[in-house]
């Protein structure tokens, strides 16, 4: 044996986080040698909101082996084909921005510049007519595509929304049948080793002392580890994501589910709803330099489809990223890594890529400052790809009833996202570079939804004869529209997974 082995590993924090990560090393390193330990504890409770999920989980499911259906038993998912942005450009403008593709690029040149021309010979449908998803989250409609479908239906890409509670205990047993440990208490200590400071144990209220190789934190905002052990520092972007509360309520709501997320905008900020099988998810995150929590309540309230399940909850945050998302022998997933806020759901996501980044470069000999820099660069450019994009939607917005609203509207925004900006005004076009999240469909969606309207579209798209484009254009769309019409409803297609309405 390697006396350098990296043999236990430590998740610190039993949220949605703590659970995936165990979940995936249990299926990942089940490798005879390592030995995986998560402490939580239940005094201290978890976040408790976090409802909405992006594309992707649905390979972190199948990678875990799990059952589609029994997942959306056990979670009292619904799913979801994007989100509908009301309020966003301007009061009373509404669009929708869906997961998958718009339309089919023809002749080499991206669907959305063919469009972009199109545009200007005719009045056209909004670009989301074009989207498989787009198009039946409007109708209600939803079924998984089977796997080799023919018809548009495979151009519908879906994600979930899901009790993230039950989705962390149906992790747990998952994790735990995997033999992975749990040992419930509070953390009141952490040892550092003396000479390199890399975290040797945690000391729990009781006494004991669990001791590990490798820590992974996913303790939550405090980052018990990274920050206050470690004291990593973190990176602040309020300047450009001022919105620092929400209050969060569920309500009872009668009708069936809708296939997608909407994320109304308001005075100062924007409020969530998120169909659930059995009750609504709603919240209000809002900038407490322009709102108090009370108000905030009462907004809330104020908008609430269906009476309250509960006494709304209150919640603090600072949007930003921790300055190094693994230091030492400390890896931080979850909130303790960072929050970009809820409003494109990629909280849940930037776990699911972290767990997936530290599986890769995992150290299983010894600590090799190569991949630790590796890890932590792919996940500053990811976080930073994903800060950009919801930038976006507070940027381009032309609203300027409300002061919250007229400081997005002309705040300085990063180079980065200014630079994407400006080329995508100049002639709509979009790169999609390194490890990006957001692919075209998504900028394009967001950008026209909100008025950013290219001067031009790309020369090579006047290459293609206007007549043919047109012709194939207005055929994908009716496609689209009678694969959506033979769907069944969200709610049947539910019912069909096990879910109870
Ligand atoms: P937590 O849920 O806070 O878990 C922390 C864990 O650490 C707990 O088990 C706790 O007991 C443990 N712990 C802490 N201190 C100690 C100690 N001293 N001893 C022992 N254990 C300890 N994400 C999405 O993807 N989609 C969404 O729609 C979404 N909406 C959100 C809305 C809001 C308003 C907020 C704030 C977040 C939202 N998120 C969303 C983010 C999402 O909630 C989190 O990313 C996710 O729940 C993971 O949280 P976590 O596990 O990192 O932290």
């Amino acid at each position: 044996m390697n006396e350098h082995m990296i043999r236990d590993v430590v998740i610190v924090g039993g949220g949605t986080a703590g659970w995936m990560a165990a979940a995936a090393f249990s299926r990942f390193l089940n490798n005879g040698v390592t030995r995986i330990t998560l402490v939580e504890s239940e005094e201290i409770g978890t976040v408790g909101v976090g409802e909405a999920t992006i594309p992707p989980l649905i390979t972190f499911n199948r990678m875990l082996g799990i059952d589609e259906n029994e997942f959306i038993r056990e979670t009292g998912a619904t799913y979801k084909l994007g989100i509908e942005f009301e309020g966003w450009g301007d009061i009373g403008e509404r669009y929708f921005h869906p997961f998958g593709s718009h339309g089919h690029d023809l002749g080499g040149v991206h669907f959305h510049q063919l469009y972009l021309r199109e545009r200007k010979r005719r009045v056209l449908q909004d670009i989301s007519a074009w989207s498989m998803s787009a198009v039946a989250a409007q109708a209600g409609k939803f079924a998984r595509p089977a796997q080799g479908a023919q018809s548009a239906v495979k151009d519908l890409l879906y994600a979930f929304h899901f009790d993230a509670a039950l989705y962390a205990r149906f992790l747990r047993r998952y994790a735990e049948a995997n033999g992975v440990r749990r040992n419930e208490g509070k953390i009141v200590d952490v040892v550092l080793r003396p000479g390199d400071g890399h975290v040797s144990a945690v000391t729990l209220e009781n006494g004991e002392s669990v001791g590990g190789d490798l820590f992974v934190d996913c303790s939550g905002f405090r980052g018990l580890l990274i920050e206050e052990a470690l004291a990593t520092g973190y990176e602040d972007w309020r300047q450009w994501l001022p919105c620092d509360r929400a209050v969060a309520v569920p309500s009872r709501y009668s009708g069936d589910p809708d296939p997608f997320t909407r994320a109304t905008a308001r005075g100062a900020g924007w409020q969530w709803r998120i169909p659930l099988q059995q009750r609504m998810g709603n919240g209000l995150v809002y900038c407490s330099e322009f709102m108090t929590g009370e108000a905030a309540e009462k907004e809330l309230l104020a908008n609430l489809e269906g009476e309250p399940l509960a006494e709304p909850r209150h919640l603090s945050f600072r949007t930003g990223r921790r300055r190094l998302g693994w230091n030492r022998n400390v890896v931080a997933l979850g909130l303790s890594s960072g929050f970009v806020e809820p409003l494109e759901s990629t909280s849940i996501h930037l776990v699911q890529s972290g767990i997936a980044k530290l599986i890769a470069l995992f150290p299983d000999r010894r600590f090799n400052p190569v991949e630790r820099d590796e890890y932590n660069r792919q996940m500053c450019d990811l976080y930073e790809d994903v800060r950009d994009f919801v930038i976006l939607h507070y940027k381009a917005t032309r609203r300027s009833d409300t002061p919250f609203w007229d400081r997005c509207r002309t705040m300085e925004v990063p180079d980065s996202l200014q630079r994407k900006m400006d080329l995508f005004r100049a002639k709509g076009r979009l790169f999609r570079e390194g490890l990006e999240l957001f692919a075209t469909t998504s900028w394009v969606a967001v950008c026209l939804g909100q008025h950013i309207v290219p001067a031009e579209h790309e020369p090579a798209a006047d290459a293609l004869d206007e007549a043919k484009v047109a012709d194939a254009m207005e055929q994908m769309r009716l496609d689209y529209l009678q694969v959506a019409a033979q769907l069944p409803t969200h709610a049947e297609f539910l019912r069909h997974s096990g879910a109870t309405l």
